[in-house]
């Protein structure tokens, strides 16, 4: 390989390394927020390719996108132009966990994607191969590319993905390559690691893709779509998405798989020891599956189409790293995929990240001035983790250019806050998935809610377009003025209305109380209560869904907010330019921790694992005599 002669190529405000979910989401809010940007990428072919799973959002993924399109990212957009299947998952639970879901169809999802680049202002969209990433006095000055060409830029955010040291691996058989066949970025993998960026090996997988007409799907569950469209984006709020919906299907592995698996493991790459690299725990390859779980007879394997006009079909659940002829015995005995043909073999790929506790909480390199990450690169596994990241990434990334405050979303305020938080101040060894678990103020965090909980300040930094505004601030008005109208409308305890609640099976009311307390009780809601309320205004789906959820969440989402009170008294206290060796009894750990990880506040020193609670009252002693000596000097 030869690399091009230097020479400029162009200046740029910021540049962003890699056209995939968190890329796409960087370069457009750097370009919405008025920044002269560029965006290059391996393939534009490959730009927000859906590299493994054909589908957006699920459980903790789906309030990520929520979130990042109450801020003005183009995630929720796509999705919800692109869908094929559209479900709400967990409708059974509380709505703390109710997940929007939709599989999309790959070819479109791309295609729209690319579309919204190629007609976003201030934005260059180019195929170029980056290579290096020029640092000068400790500050980005720009990129080069293979063909030699310099793209200088005042701010720089790399989001190579799994591209990043890509190597693939089918049993024996292993080379480089990025996933889907694309060409894996091995050389600017070269170049991080010769500038000593502390890096890791990370793992993913992805099953075998299967041509649609050799499947039996009769032996079969059928998992249809919901009927009722809810869309992805505010924007799309109020607006008919239904279309046609592909069905998905559910099938099962059988004991004749798991034994082909047992007999054949020592040639699975993972098991031969050629993969270093740690893959995700919560989408294991079926090998590990069988092997963590040797109790089970029976894995689910759900079969989900890649697009309308497309015959491969996606076989979830079953991604291994054993040999071609192996995958070929172990899927034709799983129920209905007896004649199956692979239109794509299942591999694994292994890749390059870096250690993300290097970065702040803005995604910016603690030591490299206007260099951020954003993605896969962090440590991170999804689509959905993927774009927030990079949505934080663009955003400070002009801030930073504009010398104004970085924009920090905490743990309290939103899914993505909890991910930036754990990725930059515990790191982590494995791909990082999101979950509603992770987020323990999750009552707040609602997916229906997210642009009540950031719109606002999407707003405020001037991303959030003006049309998506007006709609939020309707919507919350709306929001408010239904919630005093049902504590106004008030009803006595007479003989009528009690006999209408029996009829509702609504326990009756011995003491005057208003339709907002009534709507309290399980047994009522939002529709039944309709018969005391004749004067009631009509709303949006969401918004009545909003009312009823506020109202009947109230204690807990008011005991919720005292907790955040206490942990935003803690992330207030900032810690800026601390001299850790000036703190008096500090552990050793919690001293060499805090130096390398230079936290921003007290409340982010709290949650750094070895850091003890007498070394946080510790600091805050330090921090208080700090204060009180700043007040004498005055
Ligand atoms: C095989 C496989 C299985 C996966 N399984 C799962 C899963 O089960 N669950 C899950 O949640 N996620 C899974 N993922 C992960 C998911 O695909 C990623 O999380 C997501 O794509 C990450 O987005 P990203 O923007 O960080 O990087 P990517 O989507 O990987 O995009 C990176 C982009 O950077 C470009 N690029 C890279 N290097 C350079 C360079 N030097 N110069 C210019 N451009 C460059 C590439 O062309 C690409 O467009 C899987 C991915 C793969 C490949």
């Amino acid at each position: 390989m030869k690399i091009g002669k230097d020479f400029i190529y162009d200046e740029y405000d910021v540049v962003v390394v890699g056209a995939g979910h968190a890329g796409c989401e960087a370069a457009f809010a750097a370009a919405r927020m008025g920044m002269k940007t560029a965006i290059l990428t391996i393939n534009l072919d490959g730009i927000a390719l859906l590299s493994c799973n054909p589908n957006i959002g699920g459980t903790g993924k789906g309030h990520l996108v929520r979130e990042i399109d109450a801020l003005g990212g183009e995630m929720g957009l796509i999705i919800d132009k692109t869908f094929i299947q559209s479900r709400m998952l967990n409708t059974s639970k509380g709505p703390a966990v109710h997940s929007l879901r939709a599989q999309a169809d790959k070819r479109a999802y791309h295609a729209e994607m690319k579309k919204a680049l190629e007609k976003q202002e201030n934005l260059t969209l180019k195929m170029a191969e980056v290579i290096d990433i020029i640092i000068e006095n400790g500050e980005v000055f720009g990129v080069r590319s293979l063909t030699g060409a310099i793209y200088k830029a005042k701010s720089v955010i790399v989001c190579t993905g799994t591209y990043l040291g890509g190597r693939i691996y089918i049993g024996e058989c292993n080379f480089p390559s990025g996933p889907d066949g694309m060409h894996a970025s091995t050389l600017l993998a070269e170049s991080l690691r010769n500038m000593d960026f502390p890096m890791r090996r990370m793992k993913t997988g992805t099953p075998a893709r299967v041509h649609a007409d050799t499947i039996d799907y009769s032996v079969m569950e059928v998992q249809k779509g919901d009927e009722e469209i809810i869309p992805f984006s505010f924007l799309n709020q109020g607006k008919d998405l239904s279309k046609p919906q592909v069905d998905c299907y559910l099938t099962y592995t059988t004991k004749e798989v798991h034994d082909i698996i047992r007999e054949n493991i020592d040639r699975s790459a993972m098991y031969l020891g050629d993969i270093e690299g740690l893959g995700p725990r919560y989408c294991p390859s079926i090998e590990d599956k069988v092997v963590r779980f040797a109790d089970k007879d029976k894995h689910q394997v759900f079969i989900e189409p890649e697009g309308i006009d497309n015959k491969e079909m996606y076989i979830q659940g079953v991604s291994t790293s054993l040999p071609e002829d192996v995958q070929l015995k172990l899927y034709h005995k799983i129920t209905g995929l007896e004649n199956c043909q692979f239109t794509r073999t299942s591999y694994a790929i292994e890749y390059d990240s870096i250690e993300s506790t290097e970065l702040k909480l803005t995604l910016e390199h603690k030591d490299i001035k206007n260099l951020f990450f954003a993605g896969q690169i962090n440590g991170s596994s999804g689509y959905e983790e993927a774009a927030a990241q990079g949505l934080v990434a663009g955003i400070n990334a002009v801030l930073n250019l504009r010398g104004e405050e970085p924009f920090i979303i905490d743990r309290s305020e939103a899914y993505i806050g909890v991910l930036i938080d754990d990725l930059v101040t515990k790191g982590t060894k494995e791909p990082y998935r999101m979950m509603t678990s992770r987020a323990e103020y999750r009552l707040t965090l609602r997916q229906d809610n997210a642009d009540m909980r950031l719109t606002q300040r999407g707003y405020d930094i001037g991303l959030v377009s003006e049309e998506r505004y007006q709609m939020f601030r309707k919507k919350k008005e709306m929001l408010e003025s239904e919630l005093e109208r049902l504590k106004s409308i008030k009803l006595t305890p007479t003989n009528e209305i009690n006999e209408k609640l029996k009829e509702l099976k609504i326990p009756p009311i011995k003491n005057g109380m208003s339709l907002y307390e009534i709507l309290k009780r399980p047994e009522a809601n939002y529709e039944k209560l309709q018969v005391f309320d004749q004067s009631r205004p009509s709303l949006p789906r969401e918004i009545k869904m909003a009312v009823e959820t506020e109202i009947k969440y109230e204690g807990y989402i008011k005991k919720q907010s005292i907790q955040i009170e206490q942990f935003k008294k803690l992330e207030n206290k900032k810690l800026v330019d601390i001299d850790y060796d000036k703190v008096a009894n500090l552990s050793n750990e919690a001293r060499a921790k805090l130096k390398d990880l230079r936290p921003n506040s007290i409340g982010q020193a709290s949650r750094i694992t070895g850091i003890s609670p007498a070394d946080i009252t510790m600091l805050l002693i330090y921090l208080e005599q700090l204060r009180r000596g700043k007040n004498e000097s005055k």
